[in-house]
């Protein structure tokens, strides 16, 4: 079901599992804001649950005990961040457990599996992004996937006013709709996805086997993963602020994914939420640096961006 923004698949995804206000549900607290803006949204709590400082996703130990402490916990979103697929295996097996529905925040993955599985088919539901930096873009633009008929129709109700039947209105729905205009580029950008992946995975490559600084830490892809590389990102383990420095007086682009995390963002603390503690995600937030992996990159920008990095001295 084509939305109009990743924003709105996650809202029409969240409001079909019919939950009600004050229930919770687990996530992460290093995603970008709109993972977690359409719980509050929703009157939903999210529960923070810490990340795995070597995936940057959610942490399956930590979410069996976020579960033990917190049974009547509903639902979970889990993101995989910079196109890295998160532990699905094993945090389904504690989602059927412990009947936890599971939204799948695809946004900066698509492509992304383990093994053959792609993300986006583990989980009930799953919502992506076409927003113009994601790995395909439509301008603005998103989806819901499932492979659930029944929910399936109850999307696409929500996303165009709460109609089966032109006029007769069942439930309280949104204009959600993707534009056809931005349908056309959405198709023709989905013909490219396979090569753009490609190389977003041949930058990373080429990135991992040059960078040699000691003092940048870079991504790991476990055995099995198939990392797509929406960012690929390292971790400076002192003054980042610095290296920043040096990569502006370098010419080379970054980007910080993210500075804050989110229940330390100002809004949350107007909000209710639950941190059940999340000292590894507050530490990638001030460790993390996304260098260039684009599909746009040529070879004299990969070399330009290795000798910067490499000459980095702290
Ligand atoms: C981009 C993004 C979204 C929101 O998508 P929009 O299309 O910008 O609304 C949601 N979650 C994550 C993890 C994202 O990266």
């Amino acid at each position: 079901m084509a939305t109009s923004s990743g924003t709105t698949a996650l809202q029409a995804a969240v409001e079909s599992l019919e939950l009600n206000p004050g229930d919770k549900v687990f996530t992460t607290p290093f995603t970008f804001m709109a993972t977690v803006s359409v719980l509050l949204a929703c009157g939903l709590v999210p529960v923070f649950v810490d990340i795995d400082p070597n995936t940057f996703n959610i942490d399956p130990g930590k979410l069996y005990q976020a579960i033990k402490n917190y049974p009547e916990t509903r639902a979970i979103i889990v993101v995989h961040l910079y196109g890295l697929p998160a532990a699905m295996e094993t945090i389904m097996e504690m989602a059927v457990e412990n009947r936890l529905k599971v939204i799948e925040d695809c946004a900066q993955a698509h492509g992304a599996r383990i093994g053959n599985k792609l993300v986006g088919t583990f989980g009930q539901l799953a919502t992506f992004s076409f927003y113009g930096t994601k790995n395909i873009a439509t301008g603005e633009g998103g989806m819901v996937v499932t492979g659930d008929d029944t929910m399936a129709e109850k999307i696409r109700m929500l996303i165009n006013h709460g109609q089966r039947r032109r006029y007769y209105h069942e439930i309280l729905g949104h204009n959600f709709r993707m534009s056809n205009v931005h349908a056309a580029i959405g198709i023709e950008q989905l013909k490219k996805l396979v090569s753009f992946t490609e190389k977003r995975r041949a930058n990373a490559r080429y990135l991992s086997s040059h960078i040699s600084n000691p003092m940048v830490v870079l991504p790991k892809e476990n055995v099995g993963y198939y990392h797509v590389y929406h960012q690929y990102t390292v971790r400076i383990k002192n003054d980042r602020e610095n290296f920043l420095r040096h990569l502006t007086g370098n010419g080379v682009g970054f980007g910080v994914h993210y500075p804050l995390c989110i229940p330390d963002q100002e809004v949350c603390k107007k909000k209710p939420v639950i941190d059940t503690g999340i000292s590894s995600a507050r530490e990638a937030a001030r460790e993390v640096v996304s260098l260039p992996v684009h599909p746009g990159l040529a070879e004299d920008d990969l070399v330009k961006i290795v000798q910067a990095v490499n000459n980095y001295r702290g």
